[in-house]
């Protein structure tokens, strides 16, 4: 039914205006949000107790206070289908924002995007996806001269963050296949054993 304010040619037509290119354009460049359910784009991670959105480019974990936003402004999906969504996993729900984050060393957790990152030769816990810094913070806490590279490559996962300007929290992943046993201990620092990847469950 249109409303009151759109023009109409003479053969009836609604001409269109800026607002309904706009909204039309919007529709045609993202496919993917053509009967999407959230049930196919929400992975829930018991281990860690987190709503992880595999829709797009999320690929990250989403705080339950934004998680019906997320879903309409993302994803388009309607707020009817989003509460019930949300209905459906209330208990999930009350998994509240938490640093808990998985030990070094174990495979990616599902769902969440796996980046190119560095260590802190020096330190085990400083890492970055920027080389420049670790260079940084080399000469900050002034580790000295170094004998070789300041930093190990690794690769990171992150729950994300919720809010501009917050630091995201990296956990180094050994992705199957990608390394040997010696590398792992270079990438980790350690050569402590690893939990068998096997301990860990997914939903
Ligand atoms: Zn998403
Ligand atoms: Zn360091």
């Amino acid at each position: 039914m249109p409303g009151p304010f759109e023009v109409r040619s003479k053969t009836n037509n609604i001409l269109p205006c800026a607002a309904q290119t706009k909204m039309t354009n919007h529709v045609l460049f993202e496919p993917e949000n053509v009967l999407i359910k959230p049930e196919d784009l929400i992975r829930l991670n018991y281990e860690f107790m987190r709503i992880i959105c595999e829709g797009g480019e999320c690929m990250k974990a989403i705080s339950p206070s934004v998680l019906s936003k997320h879903l309409q402004k993302r994803h388009n999906i309607k707020k009817e289908e989003t509460a019930k969504f949300i209905d459906s996993i209330a208990p999930m729900m009350l998994w509240r924002k938490m640093q808990t984050i998985p030990e070094d060393g174990l495979k990616p957790q599902r769902g969440i995007r796996v980046v190119d990152g560095f260590r802190c030769r020096h330190c085990l816990d400083f890492r970055s996806r920027s080389a420049e810094d670790i260079e940084k913070h080399w000469t900050k806490e002034q580790h000295g001269a170094p004998a070789g590279s300041l930093v190990v490559h690794v690769r990171l996962q992150s729950w994300g963050v919720q809010s501009f300007g917050e630091r995201p929290v990296y956990w180094i992943v050994v992705e199957e296949g990608a390394k040997s046993e010696e590398d792992k201990d270079l990438l980790l620092g350690a050569s402590e054993a690893m939990t068998s990847a096997e301990d860990w469950e997914f939903v």
